[in-house]
């Protein structure tokens, strides 16, 4: 075996999991984002890989392999080429002809569809494989979270009709409703927002974590759910209260945040109009949100339909426009530069507000919409908050957060339009196949584990994804009688078909006791003297710390029946 595990706590690693799965020997990093799967690391994704496999063959899954390697043509065929920015690697043959390293797998499909089937008798298919995935991530970070080299079960639908794709997605909401539940997570789907990939019905398996890249709202009240990102804002528009103050130039020498300009000036944030300036594919753009607010940049991109949205680069934005960001508002904006101007609701109401003067060092006050400065475009922009109303019930919606492990997309006829995947119909008309597509990051869900179970001691694993489901060591390896009696039991358990490990090092019990919490097997058994002298073994459960004496000959009926029992109970 090879199970290098660490006492030291990794100075790289970010997560509680990167630091558990590092110490406890499951994975090694190769590069940024690129990690080394060891062997026990390797047992777990395998088993987790399993639960997928039966879950999709189940709900009428059928498995192939689909390449990483994948000719640039066929992206460019579905338009993607061009727009899927630099999260893709891209490489050339010897004779100079593009390629890439799979992102995601719905060209190589979709193609695959066209060729292959042609007539509605032979749908709904759905077709999946569990393979690497490569993204060039801006910030590959968190380990196994966010790699750049990660394997992902990925399935695609095709269907004849939306009532079909329907049926389809929706044994995929179950299906992963199962995988996740028997895994043993703690796990919430929510509605997402469909992103680049294209469709309008998505929804995201969240793993609930603190640590988790990403915020979910739900509501206190009924059983809405949503990523954040998603969460549409609902306003009452608030009518002009207050007399339209004179707008006037007051400096602000060393406020730069609107925390700093609210002390200053003496007022709410909630009064301050905060101006963010945003390249979007290539143009620049303002988005105006209240002080205290956040902006959306997921609604900013579906509003503008736009590929890319990037911050807009503060030192070229003074350099080129004469616009110091700390200091910048949307009164005389335009005059400086041509720039989009989006205003969120809430800013429409706004009144006698403070906001940048686009002069360092100074700020206006009573600063009003229309009056004052133009929106091109009022929307919803900003990032729905804890206590906001539900969008169903309109009681206070809640926030936690969590990690993707899945992503479930309708995609409609988005790619068999573009690459000329079409069936006939019973009526023998040609139309375009409606597709779905359903990922898994099964390395993500591994590290998602371990982040949401573990201790001082090391990782908790559930018994149904843990490298090996038993650990039997000898307190005195030395000691013949220990090591023979611990040498038989493996024996016998593994006979019997449990998951067993035999630590038959030479090493001191405490340093096998710690790597054994360490690494988190759910069952410990200890041969001890007692073993010897009165045929009783010591057990020990991971996750209760439960310790029992059992009779040798009961281990094997009791281990069976309650590590099945753990298997098969949910969190
Ligand atoms: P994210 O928003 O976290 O980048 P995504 O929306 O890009 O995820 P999808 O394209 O929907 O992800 O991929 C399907 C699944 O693959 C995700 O739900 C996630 O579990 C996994 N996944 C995506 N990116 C990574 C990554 N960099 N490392 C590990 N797993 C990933
Ligand atoms: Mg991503």
């Amino acid at each position: 075996m090879l199970i290098p595990t660490l006492r030291e706590v990794p100075a790289e690693a970010d997560t509680i999991s990167h630091q558990l799965l590092l110490r406890s020997g499951m994975v090694r990093k190769v590069a940024a984002g690129i990690y080394t799967l060891l062997p026990l690391g390797n047992r777990v994704v395998k088993k987790i890989e399993n639960i997928v496999r039966e879950e999709m063959d189940r709900a009428g899954g059928v498995e192939l392999q689909l390449p990483i390697v994948q000719p640039a043509e066929l992206w460019r065929q579905s338009g993607r080429w061009d727009v899927y920015g630099p999260e893709m690697y891209r490489l050339q043959d010897r004779h100079g002809r593009d390629f890439c390293l799979g992102p995601t797998h719905e060209e190589i499909i979709t193609s695959l569809f066209s060729q292959e089937v042609n007539s509605y008798r032979q749908l709904p298919l759905l077709l999946y494989q569990i393979h690497n995935k490569y993204r060039d991530e801006r910030r590959p970070r968190f380990g196994l979270l966010r790699g750049r080299e990660f394997i992902m079960k990925d399935l695609y639908s095709f269907d004849k009709d939306e009532e079909s794709l329907e049926i389809s997605y929706r044994k995929m909401y179950d299906a992963y409703n199962r995988i996740f539940s028997r895994c043993s997570l703690d796990f919430r789907a929510v509605e997402a927002d469909s992103g680049a990939i294209g469709g309008d019905v998505s929804h995201e398996f969240m793993v609930i974590a603190d640590t988790g890249e990403d915020a979910i709202n739900f509501c206190s009240e009924c059983d809405y759910a949503a990523n954040m990102e998603k969460t549409p804002c609902h306003i009452h528009e608030k009518e002009l209260v207050e007399e339209e103050g004179p707008l006037e130039l007051v400096a602000t020498p060393e406020a730069r945040t609107v925390q700093d300009v609210a002390s200053d000036l003496q007022v709410n944030t909630e009064q301050v109009l905060k101006s963010l300036f945003y390249n979007v594919d290539g143009k620049l753009v303002v988005v105006l949100v209240r002080g205290d607010r956040l902006v959306n940049e997921t609604k900013v991109i579906n509003y503008l339909g736009a590929n890319r949205l990037d911050t807009a680069d503060s030192e070229e934005m003074l350099n080129n426009f004469g616009i110091p960001m700390g200091f910048a508002g949307p009164v005389g904006l335009r005059e400086k530069t041509a720039v989009t101007i989006l205003g969120d609701l809430e800013v429409k109401c706004l009144f006698n507000a403070v906001a940048g003067a686009n002069k360092t060092g100074y700020h206006y006050i009573n600063v009003n919409p229309q009056r004052d400065y133009q929106v091109d475009h009022y929307g919803d922009f900003r990032v729905a908050e804890e206590g906001d109303p539900c969008p169903c019930c309109g009681a206070p919606l809640q926030v936690q957060r969590g990690i993707e492990v899945g992503h479930i997309f309708k995609l409609g006829t988005k790619y068999s339009e573009a690459m000329g995947a079409t069936i006939l119909d019973e009526h023998g008309k040609e139309i375009p196949v409606i597709m779905g597509c359903y990922g898994i990051g099964v390395t993500r869900t591994m590290a998602a584990a371990v982040e949401q179970s573990n201790d001082e001691n090391g990782i908790i694993w559930p018994a149904a994804i843990s490298p090996f489901d038993v650990l039997i060591m000898a307190v005195n390896q030395r000691d013949e009688l220990q090591a023979e009696f611990a040498l038989n039991l493996y024996q016998k358990l593994k006979r019997a078909g449990i998951d067993v490990l035999y630590d038959d090092r030479q090493e001191r019990p405490g340093v096998k006791f710690k790597d054994a919490d360490l690494i988190g097997y759910p069952v410990r058994i200890v041969i001890g003297k007692k073993a010897i002298s009165e045929g009783l073994v010591e057990l020990k459960w991971r996750a209760t710390g439960e310790l029992i004496f059992k009779e040798k000959d009961k281990i094997i009926a009791y281990l069976q029946e309650n590590l099945t029992a753990m298997k098969s109970s949910k969190r």
